[in-house]
C-alpha cells in the first residue's frame, strides 16, 4: 500500500549571545562543569531574571530570515515541570505569544519545484542544564551529575506547521533541516554545531493511505542531535506505522526515543499536551513591547541570505548555477570565494579552482574554510598566473598543494622550486627533437597526417619538462615541425 507522508519539526537553536538569557553568566561551551552559573541560573529565592535583548534581538533575525510576521508586543511564560536538570521546577518559555509567527521556508520539493514550507512559529526560551551519567548507558549508571553551565542559555524554537505546506517525505525533512541550520549559520544568531548540542529536533511524523482523508496519530521522536539519526528514525516510524495501519490498527499518539544502536524508535512515555504544562505569564517578567524602530535597525543589519547570494554569485560573476549553489552552501566559502574574485578577473576558473582543488585539499585534511593556509590573495593570484597561462594546470596543483602546507605565495614557490615556465622556444625544441628521436614510429604516423598523435608527442615533452612547457607553444611548435 501507499502512504502519504506528514513530517514536522520542532527544531532546538543554541543562540550564540555573550551571555544567558536572564542572567550575566557567560555562554561557554568549554568551561568546566557549574563555572557560570549565577542565582538566576540556578533558581534561588528570590534572584530576579532581567531579560538579554540581544537574544530578543536574535529571536527577531530568525523571524525576518524565515518570513514570519513579528509581534509588537510578546510574553514570557512559565512551563511547569520537574526534572533534575532544570533547578527551578518550571522553564522560562513563550506560549500564547510568541516573538514571531506565520512564516515560511522556500525548499526544493520532491518534485523539483519551490515548495515553501509553513512555519508557525518561532519562540525564545531557556535551556536546561546537563546530566552526565556516571557510564554511557544510562541503566547502567550507578549516579549521575548535573551541570548548570547550559542552564538558560537561550534556546530559539522553530515550529514547523503540521497544517500549512508540510513537509511530506524523508528527502524533504532533510532538505528543510539543512536549509534552516544554513540560513541560521548565515544571520550568524547561532554555530549550529549537531555534536555540541546547539542544533537538535523533535520529529512529528504520521503517515495516511494514500487516497483517505485523515492523517492517523502523531508519534514524536524527541532530541534528535544528528541528521544521520533524523532520517534513520523518520524511516523505521514510516515502516512501523504503515505495518500498523496494514494490519487494521490505530497509532498511539506518544512520544518516542531511537536507539541508536538498534536504528530502531521505543516509547518513552504517552505524549504530553499543553495543558499538562500548567503554563502561566512569568510574574517575574514584564511584556515584551518590541517597537517598529528596532525591527527597521535588524531588517537593515540583516546580512545577505544564501539564496539570494546564490543569485548574485550568478549574476555578477557568470558562474554557473550548480557552483554557485556550492559555492553559498556554507557562508564562510562564499565569502572566501567574494574575497578572491575582488582580484581574480576569470570567476569562472577561480570557482572551478575552489571547488575542484581547494576542496579537495580541505578534505584531505579535514579543515574548514575558515582555518584554510591559504590566503584569498594567495589563491586569486595563483588563480591569474594559471589564467594568464604563465604557469599551466598541473605546476599550479603542485603549487597549490605547496601553498597549502606552508600558507607561502605562489611566486615565491614558483621561484624555490625553479617550477618557472619554460619561456625560451629554443629549450622547448631541444626537448621536442629528444621527443621525436625517441618515437620515431609516432613522428610517421604525423607526417602522413594523422593528428592524434601529436596529444601523445606533447604529453612526453610535459612529462620531460614536469610540467612546465606551454602545451599550446608545444604543439604550435610540433605542428610547423611535422605537418
Ligand atoms: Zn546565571
Amino acid at each position: 500500500m501507499d502512504y502519504d507522508v506528514i513530517i514536522c519539526f520542532e527544531t532546538h537553536v543554541e543562540l550564540k549571545t555573550e551571555t544567558k538569557l536572564f542572567c550575566d553568566c557567560l555562554v561557554k561551551y568549554d568551561a568546566s562543569p557549574n563555572r557560570n552559573i549565577c542565582p538566576v541560573c540556578t533558581g534561588q529565592p528570590g534572584a530576579l531574571p532581567v531579560l538579554n535583548k540581544k537574544a530578543v534581538e536574535y529571536s527577531i533575525r530568525a523571524g525576518l530570515a524565515l518570513n514570519c510576521t513579528i509581534n509588537r508586543h510578546s510574553r514570557f511564560a512559565r512551563k511547569n515541570y520537574f526534572y533534575p536538570d532544570l533547578p527551578k521546577g518550571y522553564q522560562i518559555s513563550q506560549y500564547e505569544m510568541p516573538f514571531c509567527e506565520n512564516g515560511c521556508l522556500e525548499i526544493t520539493g520532491d518534485d523539483g519545484q519551490p515548495y515553501s514550507v509553513g512555519i508557525k512559529r518561532i519562540h525564545l526560551e531557556e535551556d536546561a542544564g546537563k546530566l552526565v551519567h556516571s557510564s554511557d548507558s544510562f541503566e547502567e549508571s550507578e549516579y549521575s551529575l548535573v551541570d548548570y553551565n547550559r542552564s538558560s542559555v537561550p534556546l530559539l524554537e522553530i515550529v514547523a506547521d503540521h497544517e500549512r505546506n508540510p513537509l511530506r517525505s524523508i528527502q524533504e525533512a532533510r532538505s528543510y533541516l539543512e536549509k534552516i541550520r544554513q540560513i541560521l549559520k548565515y544571520i550568524e544568531i547561532s554555530d549550529c554545531m549537531l555534536e555540541k548540542g546547539q542544533f537538535r529536533c523533535d520529529v512529528n511524523i504520521s503517515i495516511r493511505q494514500k487516497g483517505s482523508r485523515e492523517f492517523g496519530n502523531r508519534a514524536e521522536i524527541k532530541n534528535m542531535a544528528s541528521f544521520r539519526f533524523m532520517m534513520d528514525a523518520l524511516e523505521y516510524e514510516i515502516k512501523r506505522q504503515s505495518e500498523i495501519l496494514e494490519s487494521g490498527g490505530q497509532i498511539d499518539q506518544e512520544t518516542r526515543l531511537f536507539d541508536e544502536q538498534k536504528k530502531i524508535t521505543l516509547p518513552m512515555r504517552s505524549k504530553e499536551d499543553a495543558p499538562d504544562y500548567r503554563y502561566f505569564p512569568d510574574p517575574d517578567l514584564v511584556d515584551v513591547k518590541i517597537d517598529q524602530d528596532f525591527v527597521t535597525d535588524i531588517e537593515r543589519s540583516m546580512p545577505e541570505l544564501p539564496d539570494q547570494k546564490q543569485n548574485r554569485l550568478m549574476a555578477d560573476y557568470d558562474i554557473r548555477e550548480e557552483d554557485a549553489l556550492i559555492l553559498t552552501r556554507d557562508r564562510e566559502v562564499s565569502d572566501y570565494f567574494a574575497a578572491c574574485a575582488s582580484l581574480c578577473k576569470d570567476t569562472k576558473k577561480l570557482s572551478h579552482w575552489i571547488i575542484k582543488e581547494l576542496f579537495k585539499l580541505l578534505n584531505q585534511s579535514s579543515l574548514l574554510i575558515e582555518k584554510c593556509p591559504v590566503s584569498p590573495q594567495h589563491f586569486s593570484r595563483l588563480v591569474n598566473l594559471i589564467s594568464k597561462e604563465e604557469i599551466t594546470e598541473t605546476i599550479g596543483r603542485t603549487v597549490l598543494e605547496e601553498m597549502f602546507k606552508t600558507g607561502a605565495n605562489p611566486d615565491d614557490i614558483i621561484a624555490e622550486k625553479g617550477l618557472k615556465p619554460i619561456q625560451d622556444p629554443d629549450i622547448l625544441e631541444r626537448v621536442l627533437d629528444e621527443v621525436m628521436a625517441e618515437n620515431p614510429d609516432v613522428v610517421d604516423q604525423i607526417k602522413v597526417g594523422e593528428t592524434k598523435p601529436i596529444d601523445f608527442l606533447i604529453g612526453q615533452i610535459m612529462r620531460k619538462t614536469r610540467g612546465k612547457a606551454n602545451p599550446k607553444k608545444a604543439r604550435e611548435l610540433i605542428e610547423n615541425k611535422l605537418v
